[in-house]
C-alpha cells in the first residue's frame, strides 16, 4: 500500500500528460513558454482570483509574496506554529519575525482568537495556513486585518481545490499561495507553485520578483530571485487539470468512507460546514500515537505525521518563540497520525485501515444502539 499513490494517478492521465511534455519538447521554450500562460489563464479562472504568478515551489511563493510586500527586517508576520517549516523559512529569510500564534484543537488551523493579542504596530501581515487541504478560519482572519491595515496570506499549499463560503482557496485574501510538490492535491512532476492575487500592482510586483525583479531586460527595478515554474511542470500540471475535479470528488468518497468507519470512535480533525477539504491528509487524533504507528506499519499500512515538532520549537527558530508559546500545537503535534489518502485509495483498502487502527488505537467494537 502506498502512502500517496502517484503511480495510479500517472496511469489515468498517462496519454494526455505525455502528449502535453512531447509538445514543450517539441517547442523547446522551456523557460517561460506558452504553457507557462495558458496555466496561469486556466488557474486564475478555476480558483477566480484575477491574477495568477507560477513560480518555482509553495516556498518560493510564499517568498515572492512578501518580497512583493515589501516586508523585512522590523516587520512582524504573525502565522501559526503548526506547519512545514516553508511557511516560517520564508519570513525568516527575509529577516522579519515570525510570530506564533496558536491553533485551535478541533481544526488544528490557527485559532483566530488568538490573533488580535499579538498585534502590535510591526505587524504587517498574517499568514494562515490552510492545513491538511482545509481552509483556515479566513473570514474571521480577513476582519481582523482589515481592523489593522493587515496583509493575509494565505499558506493554501495543501489546499488547492479547497472551498471556504463558497470560494476557493487562494482566492479567499489578499494574496493565496500553492505548490504543486508531487504529493500536493495538485503535484507536477518536480517543484511548482502558484501566487495569486486580485490585485493588479501586488501581481506586476509579484511577476518583476520572480524574474530577478526584472522590469525589462537587463533593467532591474526591485530585488528579485530567480523563481520560475518551468514551461514542462506547467505542461504537467495543465495535462492534470484536465481530471483534478474528478480526483477531488474521489477524494472526497475515500474521506467519506474513512468518516463512515471511523467517526464517533476515534478523535478526529473538525471539518466545519462552511468549508470543505481537499484532504490533502486524512488525520486522526490518537493517543499512544507510537504504538498506533507500528501497529498499522506491521500490517504494511503506511503512515506520517504532520508535524511532529511544531515550528515554534525546532532548533533553528528557538529565538522566536518558547516552548510555552503555543501549548495547544505541542499537544496535536504529539498526538496526529495522517492515513493513506488520496483518489486512487479504494474502499476495501481503506476498511483494513481502518480495522487495524481501531484495534491498535483500542476503540470499542462498534455497538448496536438500541434506541
Ligand atoms: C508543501 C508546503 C509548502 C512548501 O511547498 P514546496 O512546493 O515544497 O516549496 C509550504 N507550506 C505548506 C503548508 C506546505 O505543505
Amino acid at each position: 500500500m502506498e502512502f500517496i499513490d502517484l503511480k495510479a494517478q500517472y496511469q489515468v492521465g498517462r496519454d494526455n500528460i505525455n502528449a502535453r511534455i512531447q509538445a514543450v519538447l517539441d517547442h523547446g521554450q522551456y523557460i517561460m513558454g506558452p504553457e507557462v500562460e495558458e496555466l496561469e489563464a486556466r488557474l486564475a479562472a478555476f480558483t477566480g482570483a484575477r491574477h495568477c504568478i507560477t513560480v518555482a515551489s509553495g516556498t518560493e511563493a510564499l517568498l515572492i509574496s512578501l518580497m512583493a510586500l515589501g516586508i523585512g527586517p522590523g516587520d512582524d508576520v504573525i502565522t501559526t506554529p503548526f506547519s512545514f517549516i516553508a511557511t516560517a523559512e520564508a519570513i525568516v529569510l527575509l529577516g522579519a519575525t515570525p510570530v506564533f500564534v496558536d491553533i485551535d484543537p478541533a481544526t488544528c488551523n490557527i485559532d483566530p482568537t488568538l490573533i488580535e493579542a499579538r498585534i502590535t504596530e510591526r505587524t504587517r501581515a498574517i499568514m494562515p495556513v490552510s492545513l491538511y487541504g482545509q481552509p483556515a478560519d479566513m473570514e474571521a482572519i480577513n476582519a481582523i486585518a482589515w481592523r489593522h491595515k493587515l496583509t493575509v496570506i494565505e499558506d493554501a499549499a495543501q489546499s488547492f481545490g479547497a472551498t471556504y463560503g463558497g470560494k476557493r482557496s487562494c482566492n479567499l485574501s489578499a494574496i493565496g499561495c500553492t505548490s504543486f510538490f508531487p504529493s500536493k492535491p495538485l503535484g507536477c512532476y518536480g517543484d511548482g507553485g502558484a501566487i495569486f492575487t486580485s490585485d493588479d500592482q501586488l501581481a506586476s510586483a509579484m511577476r518583476e520578483i520572480r524574474v530577478h525583479g526584472q522590469s525589462r531586460r537587463y533593467v532591474h527595478t526591485r530585488i528579485g530571485v530567480g523563481g520560475r515554474m518551468d514551461t514542462l511542470q506547467c505542461a504537467i500540471v495543465l495535462a492534470k487539470l484536465d481530471y483534478f475535479e474528478w480526483e477531488l470528488s474521489e477524494r472526497a468518497r475515500a474521506a467519506a468512507s474513512y468518516d463512515a468507519l471511523l467517526s464517533g470512535k476515534i478523535g478526529m480533525v473538525a471539518r466545519p460546514r462552511d468549508r470543505s477539504s481537499v484532504f490533502a491528509q486524512y488525520t486522526v487524533v490518537v493517543e499512544q500515537r507510537e504504538q498506533v504507528r507500528a501497529a498499522l506499519q506491521a500490517a504494511g499500512i503506511p503512515t506520517a505525521v504532520h508535524y511532529p515538532v511544531p515550528m515554534h520549537m525546532q532548533p533553528a527558530y528557538a529565538r522566536w518563540s518558547d516552548a510555552r508559546s503555543a501549548p495547544v500545537a505541542n499537544a496535536m503535534a504529539a498526538r496526529v497520525l495522517s492515513l493513506p489518502m488520496g483518489p486512487y485509495l479504494d474502499d476495501a483498502s481503506i476498511a483494513r485501515i481502518c480495522a487495524v487502527l481501531l484495534g491498535a488505537a483500542g476503540a470499542a467494537p462498534a455497538s448496536c444502539p438500541k434506541d
